[in-house]
């Protein structure tokens, strides 16, 4: 029988060299391959006003991203609940509170009427999550953010290689874990035009000691530290950055398969009446996963019928206001109601066209019957 996995790396050769080359160099901590990663993620972002810098997950870059742009304890952030828990323990991380805040149904993106009822004094910051790279309402965001004195610190762990992040003045953070668009293993970046934070994130990914970035780019160490604030060791090492290095140079065949596969789904599943698929532009993004809503109550039978037939799927997210941690009774439908009836179906880039086209045929196979 066809086994389809759901997500997967696309790992080989390239990025055995890379590993091999720093594993056989013996410097295999933060250094010149991490130095190298970020000046040609500064080149792929294509942004002369914003500089990148990797860390060991997205978990870590939003938390900095939040920290380094002042939000710490008192505050409030603003956030959808539906999202992966990542989102909300960078938030608790800096001693700030997650506000969790409904989704709009027909695109799982943060709901700003929603939001707007639950501002205070103390919000400081609101986290869009760009789910599935939908990143329709984002300029929305930026301006609720404008109204509002907010600091925008964008979950996009989504969204690596979409197109218009390039328009995007916020800190912007990407997940570079095992399966997302790109892989270092683990690791991560956050993207910002504003220096105070590139400057401070610099420091603070490596236990605050002043300047310890520069050193290490030089093979260098710091032997007369200073520390000014609260860090934290979410450097990014030489093996990891290799590794992204060459899943980077990789990207271009990487986006041509998510995208093709996407389109595929796009088109063939626009016409079955219990599904509604979410807005996603795979012209312009490059999804990294692939949720469909299912609208008949069947989405468990549907993904136990895919199992038998070889085909794993999952369920993103569970909302976090409903994880005892953040759990404080709070009334959120549309992301109870999407949890229920929203399944991510086979999307990486060691699926073949082949399996696509087969995951296609089950899903019409199940709604046939
Ligand atoms: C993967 C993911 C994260 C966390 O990324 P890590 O690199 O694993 O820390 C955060 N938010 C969302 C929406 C994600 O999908």
């Amino acid at each position: 029988m066809k086994h389809v996995k759901l997500s997967s790396p696309w790992l080989g050769a390239e990025e055995i060299e890379a590993a091999t080359r720093v594993l056989n160099s013996q410097v295999v901590n933060m250094g010149i391959e991490t130095k190298l990663f970020e000046g040609e993620l500064n080149n792929f972002f294509g942004r002369e006003d914003a500089k990148t810098s990797c860390v060991n997950s997205c978990t870590a870059a939003l938390h900095l991203g939040l920290q380094c742009s002042g939000i710490g304890t008192g505050d409030e952030v603003l956030v959808p609940t539906y999202s992966f828990v990542a989102t909300f323990q960078a938030i608790a991380a800096t001693g700030a509170t997650p506000i969790p805040c409904d989704v709009r149904f027909d695109n799982a993106f943060i709901d700003l009427d929603d939001a707007k009822t639950r501002l205070t004094s103390k919000t400081k910051a609101i986290m869009p999550v760009l789910f599935a790279g939908c990143d329709q309402q984002i300029f929305d965001i930026y301006q609720f953010a404008l109204e509002n004195n907010l600091r925008v610190i964008e979950d996009a762990a989504h969204c690596f290689g979409d197109e218009h992040i390039a328009e995007r003045n916020g800190v912007l953070c990407f997940s570079f874990d095992a399966i997302k668009n790109i892989t270092c293993t683990d690791g991560g970046a956050i993207l910002s035009s504003d220096e105070e934070v590139t400057n401070r994130v610099k420091d603070v990914r490596l236990l605050g000691v002043i300047g310890d970035t520069a050193a290490r780019f030089e093979g260098k160490r710091t032997w007369n530290p200073n520390v000014v604030e609260q860090g934290w060791r979410y450097h990014m090492s030489n093996l990891c950055a290799a590794i992204g290095r060459a899943q980077l140079a990789k990207f271009p065949k990487i986006r041509e398969k998510r995208q093709k596969y996407s389109n595929i789904y796009l088109s063939e599943l626009c016409d079955i009446p219990e599904i509604q698929l979410l807005p996603i532009n795979a012209k312009t993004a490059v999804p990294h996963i692939f949720p469909i809503i299912i609208k008949n109550g069947k989405r468990n039978e549907l993904k136990a019928f895919l199992l038998e037939n070889g085909i794993e799927t999952g369920i993103q997210y569970k909302p976090n206001h409903l994880l005892t941690y953040f759990n404080k009774g709070y009334d959120l439908p549309n992301s109870v109601k999407l949890y229920e009836s929203i399944l991510s179906i086979p999307l990486n880039p060691m699926l073949t066209e082949d399996d696509v086209l087969y995951v296609v045929s089950m899903i019409k196979k199940f709604f046939n019957n």
